[in-house]
This record gives C-alpha cells, structure tokens and sequence, in this order.
C-alpha cells in the first residue's frame, strides 16, 4: 500500500542545491516548504525553478508552499552579539528606548507598540518558550520582569505573550513584497503566518490575485485568538487549509493544550473540505541524530491517525545533519501509522445533507471504494482539483489518483492524503477513449490488474471546473493490458 500522508520538507543551506532537493524527492517529500523568514529573493526563486526542473524530469507531481515570515515579534540584539545568562529569580528589563542593538545582561530593546499590549503580571516567553518573564513593574516605555525560568538568552529571538494579545497586523510590509515574489515564481500555496482573522487571509488572497496568482492559502494556526470561536470559523471559511503551527502556538496556549487543539484543528479542517498540515518539532532531534526519538515516532504517527494531510519537517530538514535520513524515517512511521486498521476507518459527515453534485459524487465513490470488493483504485479526472480534495476527507485504504490536464493541479493535489496526481492530457482524445486509456496509465504503473475493479469520476465535459456528475464502476480487461 502507498503512503498516504504528505511529507512537506522545508529548503535550507544543508539541501536546497539541485543534489540536495533531488534527494529529498527520492526520499519521499510531496512539497517543498521555501521559508521566507530566511534567504532572498533570487535564491527562493533558483529554488523554486529547481523543484519544477527536477519534479518534471523525475516526473514526479511536487507542490510549493511559499511561507510568509510574519510579524514574529522579536526582541533586538545584544552589543557585539553577545549571548547573556538569565537567572532565575533575577530581574531584566525590555525597552523601547534603548538601541535596537544596544542590548545588554540587564536590559534589551522591543517596540513600543508591545509594551501598550502588555500590563503588570503578564507572562513573556522567549526564544519557543525556553525562557520566561513575568512583568512586575510597567513604565510608559520599558517593562520590568522577573526571571521565572532562565537560561542564555541571544540577540533577535522571538518573543510571545502567553494567552495571546501582541497586537501585530499578520500581513507585515515584508510579506506583501514577498507575496509578489511568491506570485511570480508560481508558488502552488502561500502559507501566512500568525493569522487573526479572516480578513488577514481575504487580503493576502486579494494580494495574490492582484500579482496574477490562484496560489491556494494556508492559515498557520498560531495565535490564541484565531482559535477562539470568534475567529476560527471565520478562518477555515476564508482559507483553502490550515497549518497547526505548533511552536508558536505551543507558547501562546501553553503546551499542555496543543494535543486537544491539534486533533480540533485537524478535525475542522476535513469537516470543511480543507486541506491540513502539521508541523514543527516532529522529528526535531533528527537535527542531529540520525535516528527519531520514540516520542517522535509517535507524534508523527498520531497526527496520521487524527487525520492531517501532511507532517512538515523545518529545520531538521533546512539545517539538519540528516535530512535524507529524516525523511526517509518520517516515510516509515506514516506507512507503519496507516497499517494500523483505525486509519481505514470512516464516518465522516455519515449524518449530513449534501449541497453540491460533485461533493456528492465524491463522497459516494469513497462509500463504494471502502465497501465494494475487488476495487483496486479509484480514478478521478479532474480540473482544478476539488473533486480528490473531497474524496480525500474521507478515510480509506483505496488510492485515489487525480488526473489532471494542469500542472498546478497535480502539484496541489500532491498535498492532498491519499491522492496520487498523474498529470493526463485528454483535450486530444474522443469521450470514449478518456476511460480505457486512464485504466491503462493504471496498468503502465502496476496499480492494477486485469480483473480488478476501477472506480472513476469525471463530468460529462471532462476539464469543466466543478463538472463532476458521474461514478463509473468498470472492470480492468485484458484488452486494457
Ligand atoms: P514557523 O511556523 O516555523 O514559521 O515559526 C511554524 C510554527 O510556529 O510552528
Ligand atoms: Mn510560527
């Protein structure tokens, strides 16, 4: 059985040369992660072009997820770089008075506008958390806290508040600049980060169209107020997929509350027909180990069972020692995760109405797929790639290949769990043709054999957006061999 659940891999200097990112197709990643919170523009766009160059020659469907920076508010730097030690107990000041990079053992600059956002008793963290403050004394430009948990601290680290409140606007000047650049090397999603809103993801769409591009949007999911009830919906609504962005929101909610928020999110996210990816800290001792953790094992094997379409690999595969290593071991759970009878299993939206004949044609074919004995594959000709999004939401053993005229289909759909997109050019062929030659692209891939049952949908206009109406139950024959 193919793996089902994505691997998303981010490019860094240990693998984004042409060797380093032909490695890591062979070893497994679907889509590539080009993190805008590093490098610049021409070295993003090299990357990019890469990926295509090797994804077609390899003829492998490979997506990119442009990811924004964000506005992560950061603290400012210390005099000569220094690193300092924090003690507990000690006391440490943040100013916006001091210089950017005035920073000393007693005090360091941030902006202004965060210290209006923070008031007397309010817990800072530092650095993913590692380092904590509690404010004990607000002036009009400084905050003074006391050390709860200390440790060396260096310049320009991140800087949260717990239970959420820096009052930052996501889309920064930075991210719209980068937009474009984005735009214009094609980029198949835009992740943004630390969303509040829907209207955060509203703009960075309008943004997109505005530079020429459908890119799908991804909401990262990182800030205690975008998982309240207020705002959630909201978000899911307005966005093509989510990300659980455990790290910062680790920080904000408090560790403790990540495995109930992650099972939600990922829980909402198939329920609303969006796509799902979650990251950070999966593998994260692979940085320098070649082997995972048995936590890891299980982490990334539980986010399989609760269902997300792809498990992403920052810097272990960015920076890491072993990034091939990490992928191929990321691979390896997953396909041990989906062995596990409980992943086959659905009842997924078993007692709702459906609104559209696509949806419902989708959900019927994946009803038939996990119920109908001898069926080997199901095949779904599709133009934009809703069709597999939604028989993807679905769990199931049955592998679901998307046949899609564009290249910007497949490399979506190479996100999607369980579809396996297969780039297909039908305007050449007669109606009657499309069916025997899909069978045998099957066949050419050893996906099936004669005898098997194929399940394929597909419009009475093949390639009309959303023209899904028909579910054809047909038998592979020799004649197909
Ligand atoms: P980042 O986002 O790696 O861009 O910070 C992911 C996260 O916060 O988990
Ligand atoms: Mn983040």
């Amino acid at each position: 059985m193919a793996r089902r659940t994505k691997i998303v891999a981010t490019l860094g200097p240990a693998n984004g040369d042409a060797r380093g990112i032909r490695g890591l197709i062979e070893a497994g990643v679907n889509v590539f992660r080009l993190n805008f919170s590093h490098g610049d523009a021409s070295e993003h766009q090299e990357r990019a072009q890469t990926i295509r160059d090797i994804a077609a020659e390899t003829k492998t469907p490979i997506g990119i997820l442009c990811d924004m920076q964000g506005p992560k508010i950061r603290i400012g730097s210390f005099v000569d770089s220094m690193k300092i030690d924090l003690q507990n107990g000690g006391l440490f000041c943040l100013d916006s008075t001091l210089a950017l990079n005035g920073g000393t053992a007693e005090r360091v600059h941030i902006e202004q506008p965060y210290i209006d956002d923070v008031k007397n008793h309010d817990r800072l963290l530092l650095d993913d958390g590692r380092i904590e403050l509690n404010v004990i004394e607000k002036s009009a430009t400084s905050l003074t806290c006391r050390v709860t948990s200390g440790g060396i601290l260096s310049s320009k680290k991140g800087i949260n508040k717990f239970g959420g409140g820096l009052s930052a606007d996501a889309l920064t000047d930075k991210d719209r600049s980068d937009i474009k650049i984005a735009a214009a090397l094609n980029t198949d999603y835009l992740a943004i980060s630390f969303v509040r809103s829907k209207s955060d993801v509203e703009t960075a769409r309008q943004l997109l169209k505005e530079a020429g591009s459908n890119a799908h949007v991804i909401a990262k999911i990182e800030r205690a107020e975008a998982i309240t009830e207020a705002f959630l919906p909201g978000i899911i609504e307005a966005s093509d997929g989510l990300m659980v962005a455990r790290g910062d929101l680790g920080v904000e909610i408090g560790d403790e509350n990540l495995m109930a928020v992650q099972k939600q999110l990922i829980d909402d996210a198939n329920h609303a027909n969006r796509v799902v990816i979650t990251a950070t800290q999966m593998m994260e001792s692979m940085i320098n180990s070649p082997v995972p953790t048995r936590a890891e094992v299980f982490d990334v094997a539980n986010a399989v069972l609760d269902g997300t379409d792809a498990v992403m690999l920052s810097a272990e595969t960015a920076v890491g020692d072993y990034p091939i290593e990490t992928v191929r071991a990321m691979a390896r759970v997953i396909e041990g995760a989906e062995k596990y009878p409980l992943a086959q299993r659905s009842k997924h939206r078993i007692d709702e109405t459906f609104q559209r004949i696509d949806e419902s044609i989708a959900l019927a074919t994946m009803y038939v797929a996990n119920h109908l004995e001898d069926v080997a594959a199901i095949i779904c000709m599709t133009e934009t790639g809703v069709t597999p999004l939604i028989m993807s939401r679905i769990n199931s053993h049955m592998p679901i290949y998307a046949m899609a005229q564009k290249p910007a289909t497949c490399a979506v759909t190479a996100l999607y769990k369980g579809v396996i997109p297969i780039p297909f050019q039908t305007t050449a062929l007669k109606p009657a043709e499309i069916n025997p030659r899909a069978i045998a692209e099957l066949v050419a891939r050893n996906a099936v054999v004669e005898g098997d049952l194929v399940l394929i949908t597909r419009g009475d206009i093949v390639n009309l957006e959303g023209g899904t109406n028909s579910l054809r139950i047909v038998r592979v024959e020799a004649t197909n061999l």
